[in-house]
């Protein structure tokens, strides 16, 4: 069963830790509010700045206690020259997951109401970067109140306006550093599907209908003209294996969904080139991985990166997680991510 992600407008309040939100751009919304990484946790492998917050999504393990709580984090390099085709060292992946009663959170669910609970935030916890909102162990030695979680963060808020306002701002707003915020809204493909199957059983039978008219008829019945509607309706087979053809279909469905999310299922490759292969095991517990959800090139259109530096791209982003979802104990968890581009390498 495939669930399907779409981004909403929301108001900023419903995108807090504390009402467990799915979300793409803005500061990561961290569950566990202690122990959150940071910028070695972060580093793109290929320029050392921190990868940026991308998106993350509350997806608890049922049937499993510890994970009564359960997010997953995506983060990419701002930086349009780490975003290489078939690689995946500009993009880092982190799990957290809590238990039900846990330090953070009451075990009753969260009243969806702005002035709720607001003492429940990661500043109670620890300190995170005013630009990117990973754990700052730095701050400005003027003012003493803005944290970084590196140097180069805090060089970008100083040209940024904290020049002009350090010592008297009182709160520490969004930025033009973060991709824009969204909402992702979670809907089931299942209707969707039974729709595309019916449409697809609906045009074969019209083929082979029209056929049998031919043949019946005897008017049409030729040899040539049979030969052509076989070779239709072979053609429309052997277009259906085709990946890119399979991928096109699944989007048309829903033309606007930036993720896929089909824990223990397949992923839906955008070319037949380059897939995953090798996953390595969970780093924790040494178990397997499988896939959990995939992020689809769409979100890119939500990403405003109209500034020609960040020309960031990608097919896919495939998302493979620790198939027993193992206890973290208190800590962020890296997963594996696979991006696949359509462009194939270069020989
Ligand atoms: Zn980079
Ligand atoms: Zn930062
Ligand atoms: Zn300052
Ligand atoms: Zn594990």
């Amino acid at each position: 069963m495939v669930d399907l992600g779409f981004v909403e407008k929301c108001e900023p309040w419903r995108l807090e830790s504390r009402f467990f939100p799915s979300k793409a751009g803005g500061k990561p919304a961290w569950l566990d509010l202690n122990n959150i990484p940071g910028k070695k946790d972060l580093e793109c492998e290929y320029c050392g700045d921190p990868c940026v917050f991308l998106c993350q999504v509350y997806a608890p393990y049922e049937e499993d206690a510890n994970a009564f709580h359960r997010t997953i984090y995506v983060f990419m390099c701002k930086k349009g020259d780490c975003c290489k085709p078939n690689r995946n060292g500009n993009l880092k992946v982190f799990r957290s997951q809590l238990s039900r009663s846990n330090s953070f959170y009451p075990s009753e669910p969260p009243v969806e109401r702005e002035d709720w609970r607001t003492d429940i935030d990661v500043s109670q916890w620890t300190k995170t970067c005013r630009i990117c909102g990973i754990l700052a162990p730095s701050h400005c030695a003027e003012c003493k109140v803005a944290n970084y979680c590196c140097r180069v963060h805090q060089v970008y808020d100083w040209k940024n306006g904290h020049k002009g306002t350090c010592g008297t701002e009182k709160k520490t707003s969004n930025n033009s550093f973060l991709f824009p915020e969204h909402e992702i809204v979670m809907e089931n493909d299942d209707r969707a599907k039974e729709h595309a199957e019916q449409d697809d059983v609906e045009s074969e039978q019209k083929e082979i209908e029209k056929y049998n008219t031919m043949i019946d008829s005897g008017e049409a019945g030729t040899l040539q003209h049979s030969e052509d509607v076989n070779d239709d309706l072979l053609q429309m087979a052997n277009t259906e294996d085709e990946i890119f053809a399979e991928f096109r279909t699944k989007i048309d469905d829903y033309p606007d969904q930036i993720l896929r999310y089909d824990r223990g299922g397949k992923i839906l490759y955008i070319s037949p080139h380059n897939q995953v292969a090798d996953v390595p095991k969970c780093l924790e517990c040494n178990g397997d991985r499988q896939f959990e959800f995939q992020i689809m090139p769409q979100l890119l259109n939500f990403l405003d990166l109209k500034d020609t530096v960040n020309c960031l791209d990608w097919g896919i982003l495939a998302i493979l997680t620790c198939k027993k979802s193992c206890t973290p104990n208190g800590k962020y968890i890296r997963e594996y991510v696979w991006k696949q581009d359509i462009v194939q390498e270069k020989t």
